[in-house]
């Protein structure tokens, strides 16, 4: 067993897009758990949109990381000293012990996984955070209809590429966007959405206009910005918008952008044409995590949903990854390998 561990903090709080010295890697001595506690080696770090919104002050939905505090993330790891009756040495969790290759941790914030059901990255993929919020807020919020037609962007993302192809499964039509011609490519021939759009072609609301001539029923937002804007037009009665993400303005400077106030128009729009929109927070529909896993691994194990992983190696990659995965630099879901399955 290594002796040393290894954890990057945060630096410094970025000013717009995040930077390499915003991040630094440090080492220690292994840290020893007291009663109740296990001692984690991490094998997959996931990352994940929302760690920008850790690394700045201001109100949100959950507390900053502080300064020179480790960087918050998901974890698949394995217990390799235990001081809990609930957990053994060799057992493979699913922690939120972030970007660190080590770490003591409550035992009581830890599920297992069972490493015979599916691979062990895909707990904080397909079978966890991500797909989970595709899941809930498409079935809860979108309630998508046989014969509706559904649009995400980031749609071959770890979030999107479940929303459409859920959608399929449900009997609507699924509307991909997604950042060039690979990604578009991916999200059509593999995943089996309908159609999908390059968010970075100038005619973007034109072509939505086209592959949508029965109007959006459902628009799942994961992006705001220009795509919220050849949306909105599109937009059916009664349609149903879950606000998941807005990635294309998390590296945006504090305060309001400049340009006309447009909240009059979108009230307006809200109003004329009924609109639903419903931001939420995956862990708002903890209640339903059984009936996801159960769907979920059912749709996997029949090749009903499909998922691609986007692996960067060893801790000193994340934040470069992390940095990559806010442009689009990642093509599925951005996993860090920390370790091996098994040393
Ligand atoms: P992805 O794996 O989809 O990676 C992020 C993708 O966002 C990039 O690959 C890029 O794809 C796309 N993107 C970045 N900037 C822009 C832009 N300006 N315009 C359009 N697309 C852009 O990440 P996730 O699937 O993990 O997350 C997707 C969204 O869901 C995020 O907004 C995230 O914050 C949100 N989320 C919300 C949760 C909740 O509880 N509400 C939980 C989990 C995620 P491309 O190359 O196609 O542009």
């Amino acid at each position: 067993m290594s002796s040393e561990s290894q954890r990057i903090v945060l630096a410094a709080r970025p000013v717009g897009e995040p930077k390499a010295t915003d991040f630094r890697l440090e080492s220690g001595p292994l840290p020893t758990p007291g009663e109740g506690q296990v001692l984690l080696r991490t094998i997959w770090l996931s990352l994940d949109p929302y760690m920008r919104g850790r690394m700045s002050e201001g109100p949100s939905y959950a507390a900053p990381v502080e300064i020179g505090g480790v960087m918050e993330g998901g974890t698949v790891a394995e217990v390799i000293a235990s001081n809990s009756d609930k957990f053994s040495k060799g057992d493979i969790v699913l922690a939120h012990s972030g970007w660190q290759t080590h770490a003591v941790v409550d035992a009581r914030g830890l599920r297992k996984i069972d490493p015979a059901l599916a691979p062990i990255s895909t707990a904080v993929g397909v079978l966890g955070m991500p797909g989970m919020t595709a899941y809930t807020g498409l079935l809860e919020i979108g309630k998508p209809q046989p014969g509706e037609t559904v649009v995400v962007a980031a749609a071959s993302g770890a979030v999107g590429s479940a929303v459409g192809q859920i959608a399929r499964i449900k009997g609507a039509r699924a509307i991909g966007i997604a950042g060039g011609a690979d990604k578009c490519r991916y999200v059509t021939e593999e995943l089996g959405f309908d159609a999908c759009l390059d968010h970075r072609d100038p005619d973007l609301a034109a072509k939505l206009k086209e592959a949508c001539p029965k109007g959006i029923d459902v628009y799942f937002e994961n992006v705001g910005g220009k795509v919220w804007d050849a949306v909105l037009p599109r937009l059916n009665p009664f349609a149903r918008v879950p606000v998941c993400g807005l990635i294309a303005d998390y590296n945006a400077l504090t305060g309001d952008a400049p340009g006309p106030n447009r909240a009059p128009a979108l009230m307006r729009a809200v109003l004329v044409k009924r609109l639903t929109l419903r931001g939420f927070i995956v862990r708002d529909f903890a209640a339903l995590h059984g009936d996801f896993l159960r769907d979920m691994s059912q749709w996997v194990r029949e090749g009903k949903i499909k998922y691609r992983e986007f692996v960067t190696e060893g801790l000193a990659s994340a934040p470069e990854a992390f940095i990559g995965l806010l442009k689009g630099k990642n093509f599925g879901k951005q996993l860090v390998r920390i370790g091996p399955d098994k040393v």
